[in-house]
Parts: structure tokens; sequence; C-alpha cells
């Protein structure tokens, strides 16, 4: 059964574990497709644009995305989820996004990330899923993916001294993000 799940803060100690890989073999049972649907019901719930598995307090390598994310599958269809993720970084060039995240509510910072990715995993078919993600989804994809090495988008800030509540963020910082790119909650 589908339900909306409880989102874990920064604090909870399940965001800084390395989170399991998934058995290939479960990826089919009814019970891991609700939790991964579950997942997708969450995170539009709370405006996600993407969720890992640890943010709802389940250590294991699943990632679900928002089709704001922009990420198509095999089909050409919205990408729902992805299982046991790798991701190499194909340029030493970076983008800075301010980056807000549903387990650090009210906080945004702004993250540098490698702009051109390669990303392995599988999808929730089961199926092999290779894929090259620039700029706005390679952050998402970066982002989501840091979740399941527990690590935060504040482990990564550029310059912690930019570190904004939403309101100061609003008042201070947002007419430069809409100038420099677009700024995003996961
Ligand atoms: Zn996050």
């Amino acid at each position: 059964m589908r339900q909306l799940l409880k989102v874990a803060r920064m604090g909870h100690p399940v965001l800084r574990r390395v989170a399991d890989a998934v058995d290939p073999a479960q990826i089919a049972h009814p019970d891991f497709q609700d939790f991964i649907d579950s997942m997708l019901d969450t995170m539009i719930e709370y405006e996600g644009v993407g969720l890992a598995a640890p943010q709802v307090h389940e250590s294991v390598q699943v990632v679900v995305f928002h089709e704001d994310a922009g990420l198509l599958d095999a089909d050409g269809e919205p990408l729902e989820a992805l299982i046991n993720p790798t991701i190499t970084a194909l340029t030493e060039d970076t983008s800075s996004m301010w980056e807000g995240c549903l387990s650090i509510p009210g906080l945004r910072g702004k993250v540098s990330r490698p702009n051109r990715i390669q990303v392995e995993a599988l999808d929730r078919e089961g199926r092999a899923v290779s894929m090259v993600l620039e700029e706005f989804a390679a952050v998402v994809m970066q982002h989501e993916c840091d979740h399941l090495l527990g690590k935060l988008f504040i482990d990564r800030l550029d310059d912690t001294r930019e570190l904004s509540y939403q309101e100061e963020f609003d008042r201070h910082w947002v007419q430069q993000a809409e100038e420099d790119g677009v700024y995003i909650d996961q």
C-alpha cells in the first residue's frame, strides 16, 4: 500500500550512513514497488524535485525524481526512479546552484558540482540504465546520489557565509540566483 512517508531531518543518523545496495532480485517485489510509489508521493507532497531513500529513513540505494528534473527513461517518459546508481564526472567544469533539501528545511546554500556526468543504474523495472546528464539534471542527480553516500549539500557549500534561511535568501540572494540560473529543492 502506498503511503506518505516521514522525512528525516538533518541530525538524524540515517542521513549520514552509506546506503545499502538493493538486491536486483527484490526490485519486482510488490512491497518494493509500493515503496518507490510512496517515495514519489512523499516527494510531490513536500514539493521536492527529487528524494533519496535515506530521507525517508530507509538506508537503501533508491532515488526518485519529479518530472521537473527533466530526466527521461529509455521510452522517452519521465524517469521516476533509479536503483544502485553510480556517477562518474565527465568534466572538471562546474556549475553552481542554490540548493535546498527536504531534510534541511528552510535553508539554501550555493554548491558547485561537475556539470557533465555519466550515470549507471537500474530503473524500477530492473533494466540497466546508462545516461549522460548536464547542468540542472546533473545537479539534481548528484544531490540525490550524495544522500546515498551520507552526504548533504551543506558539506559542499562554496562559501558558508552565503548559507541562508529562505526568507533572507528571498530578500538578499534570489535576484542574483535567478540571474545565475535556477535554484532547487530536493
Ligand atoms: Zn536533499
